[in-house]
Parts: C-alpha cells; structure tokens; sequence
C-alpha cells in the first residue's frame, strides 16, 4: 500500500487525507497545535466563550463541502434558515429589507417589491451577465452599473465573496461565483453555518475518520525541506526528524502560498494578500430577534464597516472583509465604531435593545486571511499538478477558478488525490 504525506491541516489537507484514508497508508503533518488552519474554532479567555477565528458563510451550492461534510456525517452540525433568505440594513438610509429569493431558475423575485433589493431597477439586474461573461483582465467594477442593486447587494457579494475591493477584484472569479449561485436559483443559494463552531463542524469529524481508517495525525510538526532526486521527492525534513518516503509514496502539500514557494523553489503563486477582521462581543444573554433576523440568524449591512452580523448565543459576531482599509485604527476604535453600528442596525429588530456601553470585546485580524482576488494574482494560480511525479499540490490559492473559500480549499484537495492518480469524486480530476 502507498504512504501519502499531506502537509498541512488546513481544510484542503483535511480534505486530500479524508478521501485518500480509505485508499492509501496516510500521515498529515500540522504545524500548528491543531488542525484547522484559516477556519477554526477556539476557547477566547477574556470573552469564556468559544469563539471561531472568523465567521465563515456557505452556500447551498458548495456541492464539494457539502459531500466532504456528508462523507464525515457532519451535516446535522451545520445551521440556517433552509431557504434563500437574506437579512439587511443599509446604516446610511436607515432602511431595513429582507431579500427573499425565489428557488428556481426564474427570478420571480426580482418582479417582488417585498422580495427584492429596494430602490434597484430591472435593467441593473444586466451586470450579472456581464460578470457571467467577463475575461480574465476584466474587474468586478467594470461589470457594475450604477444603482442599488449594485450598491445594496453585488458590491457586499463582491466584497465578501472576493476578499478584495470591487475597484481591483475579479470579475471572473466573482462571475464563477454568480454562475454557481444566483443563475442557478435560490435553492442554490441557501446560507448555513457552523452551528457550534467551525472545528465541530469541519475538523473534528475529520478526526475522527482519520482515526477510522488509522492514520497517522502529526499535529505540532512543522515541514521546513523537501529532498528531491531525479523528478521524484525523495525525503521530508520535519520538526520530529526526517521522513524518508518509499518509492511507491506521495506527498501532498496543503500549505499557504509562502510557505509552500519556500518549501519549492521556482514555485510561483500569489503573493499579495487581504485581511479579515471579527469583532466578537460577549453578551450578558442570547438576543431575541424577530421576523427575517430570527429566521436567518444573521444579517448583511451595507454602508458602513460592519458587513456581516452573525448571532451565536450569547456572542455577536462581526465580520469586515477586504480589512486592509482598517489597518490603521487601533482595536479598541473599530470596536467602539462597529457596536455603535450594531446597536443602529438591530435595535429595530430585537426585543428590546443592546446596550449603549459596549460588552467585553475581541477584535481578531487575520491579515493573511486570503489572496487578493485580482486578476494578477489569479493568473499566478498553479494546478494541483507538479513537475515532481509523486507531489501534488493544494490549497484555496492553486487554481480552483475560485477565490479563497471553504468550497475552493476542500475542491483543491481532491484535485490533488486525483493529480497522485487515486480515486476521488472531483469532476476535473485526470
Ligand atoms: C477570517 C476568515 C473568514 C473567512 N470566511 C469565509 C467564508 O465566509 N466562507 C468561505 O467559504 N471561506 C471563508 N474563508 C476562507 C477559508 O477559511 C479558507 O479558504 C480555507 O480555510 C483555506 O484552507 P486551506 O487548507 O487552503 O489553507 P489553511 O487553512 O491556511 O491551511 C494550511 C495549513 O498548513 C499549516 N502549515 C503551514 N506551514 C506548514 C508547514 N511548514 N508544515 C506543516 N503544516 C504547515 C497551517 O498551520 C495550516 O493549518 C475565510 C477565511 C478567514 C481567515
């Protein structure tokens, strides 16, 4: 039986060791004390709440996480509204709307006064075309037209869904995103989360079927070399000694895009990046929400910093995408700033109301959050393929045609079992 090494316990290690267990001798290797990676949960002292490192958002249209959970039994961990039902107030006109999609191909919703996104006019509704059909040069700014529907709903699903400013985003990969999602129909579109925590979620389960199959989990081990000779890898070096591989063996580097130029040198892939900040604040008892709040649990805002709101319990939490732009205010600031865009956003929607001094607080900026979804660094996305005939690659930064996401990472594995020649269910696998 083969031995394949997978580097990395991010997602799309996860992913790769997952599918490849049943198939392969497997030992994944993790630097950090945990598994996880850029999508993790973990007890916060100062808040004694456990808290994900960011919120993170899936789509009913995610069909490779949705198997990856399915294949763990993992599902029943997620939470939503099971309908395309989306939450929102503009902090500028002080107006709140619920968009409510219809869930078929034909976007009955968009003819809705009550459905649809207010003050938008039909023909804005062409920019989804034009992001559908825009080149790899193109720019999610050139696709837009002016209006509320761009303003009130593409620009915060561009920010978001890139992790990068319309001015300089992709309108390709948001165009792929528009394709899977929004031209498919609501049922394509229904949001979910993490019920009780991304690592419950996504990473424990993976744990525990790795255990199954008795692989190998190194947490706390770092790669820092990779021995080649004559085309093929050779040897690992790692924090616990060296790994010399057999010749029937593989490896699968799941690392983020520095990290995996410095293990390979020649290796090119992005290199710029954007943050993202979570504002988490400890609550002194759940919110009651009311109408479309309490049905979907969270809400978008537009015209101000906050941009997602998610409620868990007895903690809000908040996310800022595209975070670059913050990176001069100091914590405590943009803390004060997004409670005090809070309490305009969901006094009206709550039984009663947050209160005016602001809850204990954690501010948590993961600067490296994604690539910069530009058309540059997308050109700079290699396959999961490598010169080296036993090494494959992952991760959400090689080239998935999408921007960095749960579904891009998980995607990015498979490709990788199926570029070392195993089974795996991904469509564009050789
Ligand atoms: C705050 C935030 C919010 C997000 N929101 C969303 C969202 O709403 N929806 C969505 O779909 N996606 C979201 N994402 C993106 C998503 O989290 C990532 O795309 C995904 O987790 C990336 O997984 P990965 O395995 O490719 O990389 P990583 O998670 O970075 O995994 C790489 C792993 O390799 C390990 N490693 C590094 N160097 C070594 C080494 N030398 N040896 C061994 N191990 C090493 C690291 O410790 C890490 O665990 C968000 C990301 C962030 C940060």
């Amino acid at each position: 039986m083969s031995h394949v090494h997978v580097i990395g316990g991010g997602l799309a290690g996860l992913s790769a060791a997952v599918e490849l267990a049943p198939q392969a001798r497997v030992t994944l290797y993790e630097a950090g004390p945990a598994c996880g990676g850029r999508a993790r949960s973990f007890h916060d002292r100062a808040l004694d709440a456990v808290i994900d490192n960011g919120n993170h958002l899936l789509l009913s249209a995610n069909p490779y996480t949705f198997r990856y959970l399915d294949l763990l039994g993992a599902r029943e961990t997620l939470k939503g509204p099971g309908k395309p039902v989306f939450p929102w107030h503009d902090l500028e006109a002080d107006l709140t709307w619920t968009l409510r999609l219809s869930p078929g191909r034909i976007p009955f919703w968009l003819l809705r006064r009550g459905s649809r996104v207010p003050g938008m006019k039909l023909g804005e509704v062409m920019a989804l075309l034009r992001l559908m059909k825009a080149d790899d040069q193109t720019r999610v700014a050139d696709c837009l037209m002016p209006g509320q529907f761009a303003r009130r709903l593409l620009e915060p699903l561009a920010v978001s869904g890139l992790n990068t400013d319309v001015e300089r985003g992709s309108a390709r990969l948001l165009g792929n995103i528009v394709r899977q999602t929004l031209a498919k129909g609501g049922a394509a579109c229904c949001p979910w989360m993490a019920a009780n925590g991304l690592s419950e979620t996504f990473v424990e389960p993976a744990m525990r079927h790795l255990a199954g199959f008795h692989a190998q989990v190194l947490t706390g081990t770092r790669v820092s070399a990779l021995k080649e000779e004559a085309g093929r890898i050779v040897a690992l070096e790692t924090s616990g000694g060296s790994v010399a591989l057999g010749e029937e063996d593989a490896v699968i580097m799941a690392v983020p895009s520095p990290v995996a130029a410095g293990l390979l040198p020649g290796l090119e892939g992005p290199d710029e990046f954007e943050s993202i900040a979570n504002a988490h604040y400890r609550l002194q008892r759940p919110l009651k929400p009311r109408g479309s709040l309490k049905q979907a649990g969270f809400i978008g805002l537009v015209g101000g910093v906050a941009e997602w709101v998610f409620l868990h319990d007895e903690v809000l939490s908040v996310t800022v995408s595209a975070a670059n732009r913050c990176l001069d205010w100091r914590n405590e600031e943009m803390l004060e700033h997004i409670w005090d865009e809070l309490r305009r956003a969901l006094d009206p929607l709550i039984e009663g109301f947050l209160p005016e001094e602001m809850p204990a607080a954690r501010l948590i900026r993961e600067k490296r959050a994604t690539f910069a979804a530009t058309p540059e660094q997308d050109k700079k996305r290699p396959g999961a393929k490598t010169a080296y005939a036993n090494l494959a690659l992952a991760g959400d930064w090689t080239d998935t045609g999408l921007p960095s996401t749960i579904e891009g990472a998980i995607q990015s594995g498979l490709a990788a079992v199926g570029a070392l020649g195993f089974r795996t269910a991904f469509a564009g696998a050789e």
